[in-house]
């Protein structure tokens, strides 16, 4: 079978999908439900119908595009990833996946290629954690792991709940739909950015991905007393920054010394109450970002922290609330799909290795109702969550070619 990748059309793509953003270029923001997330849904499910795939959305906002040539309503071969965007980020994490997933498909529909299953695009909503601070909300509903209920108890920052916010944007039908049935997808695949330096660097075409490490998250509100920065001496202080700031240091030191090589430990939310330089911070919210391979390493790490939170609060006087926003189990790669992945890869002629995915993907959620396996291309310097994030064409080429292979292989 020969394929026949328009680079050009989707390297457009990637760039006209890079405009619905509410920062300047090259950034690109694009919280979900935002004006910017709504108008590029809109745009891509156009795409989509322009393609001649048969589109949905759910009550959530998932987007679903077919391409069915059997009638078959079940056991579908689904790819995708997502298209929205942490705040001053770049234009290729998840976007390279949905759009790279589409063009996989308008390649094998070029071939004149006749699929015996449903080959289904799916642009999952809201992956990234920001609004809501939970990342995957969309994998999550459709798996069955988050239920409508403790869906609805979502608010963001605002106060606004997730109900009024996705109604707002035009999504009402009932949460409980958001379940997909079972046996919906025999196997779902993702293209995505590799988010790391390793395929750059060893000059490797593809990674393909046999598993997902296991991230947690944790939300820390520190309360101590405020005051008049020049009128309260230094013993009469509570400062909560102070606790936050000596708390910053041991998800450090946890993360060091947890025994293993791949736990990471971040602290990237710390919100001072109520931030004036001459007020002393009289509460602080954090929220902390724990991974590993390893469930027993990453959960060792964050108990590590949480004892941390309370040695640093009761020295220095403060009240402490934890709370866990999520706390998931890593997941491995179905067989089959790893290996047809593999022989796709030798079919183009592309070199690739085996990896694993320390980073966040929709994918996790979906090896819950169906065998999943990623496909990574290389980014420069591993660069994402940044303006510079870059993959070059012949990558992304080199991604979709394997991708449609792949999906031709497992529709067959
Ligand atoms: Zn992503």
């Amino acid at each position: 079978m020969k394929l026949e990748v328009d680079i050009e059309r989707l390297a457009s793509e990637l760039d006209q999908l890079a405009n619905f953003s509410e920062a300047e270029p090259p950034a690109v923001t694009r919280i979900v439900y935002s004006q910017a997330d709504q108008q590029a849904r809109l745009w891509l499910r156009n795409l989509c119908d322009e393609s001649g795939l048969s589109t949905r959305v759910d009550a959530l906002g998932n987007l679903f595009a077919r391409w069915d040539v059997s009638g078959h309503s079940t056991g579908a071969v689904g790819t995708g990833s997502h298209i929205d965007a942490i705040p001053h980020s770049g234009r290729y994490d998840g976007t390279v996946g949905v759009l790279g997933g589409l063009e996989a498909i308008r390649t094998l529909k070029q071939s004149g290629f006749k699929p015996l299953r449903p080959i289904e695009l799916l642009a999952f909503i809201s992956e990234e954690p920001t609004r809501f601070g939970i990342g995957c909300l969309g994998s999550r509903m459709l798996c069955g792991s988050l239920k409508a209920d403790q869906a609805s108890a979502l608010k963001d920052k605002q106060g606004d709940s997730l109900p009024a916010i996705r109604e707002a944007a035009g999504f009402t039908g009932a949460l409980e739909d958001v379940q997909l049935p079972p046996g919906y997808y025999n196997a779902f695949v993702e293209l995505h950015i590799e988010q790391g330096p390793l395929l750059e660097r060893e000059h490797i075409a593809l990674g393909v991905v046999e598993g997902i490490a296991a991230p947690a998250a944790l939300r820390v509100h520190l309360k101590g007393s405020g005051g008049h920065a020049g009128a309260v001496l230094m013993p009469q202080r509570r400062d909560a920054f102070l606790g936050a700031a000596e708390l910053s240091l041991a998800v450090e030191a946890a993360a060091l010394k947890s025994g293993s090589p791949d736990t990471v430990g971040t602290v990237g939310l710390c919100d001072i109450y109520p931030g004036a330089a001459n007020s002393i911070p009289s509460a602080v919210k954090m929220e902390i970002d724990v991974r590993d391979v390893s469930l027993t390493h990453r959960d060792a790490a964050v108990e590590s922290i949480l004892q941390s939170a309370r040695q640093i609060c009761e020295k220095r006087k403060l009240e402490i609330e934890t709370s866990i926003l999520n706390a998931d189990a890593p997941c491995k790669s179905g067989p089959a799909i790893v290996e047809a992945l593999k022989q796709a890869c030798e079919a183009e002629n592309k070199t690739y290795k085996m990896m694993i995915s320390r980073a966040y993907h929709d994918s996790l959620f979906m090896a819950r109702i169906a065998p999943v396996a990623m496909l990574f291309i290389p980014c420069r310097n591993g660069y994402s969550h940044r303006p510079d994030e870059y993959a070059s064409r012949q990558d992304i080429a080199n991604g979709v070619a394997v991708l449609a292979r792949t999906l031709a292989s497992l529709a067959s």
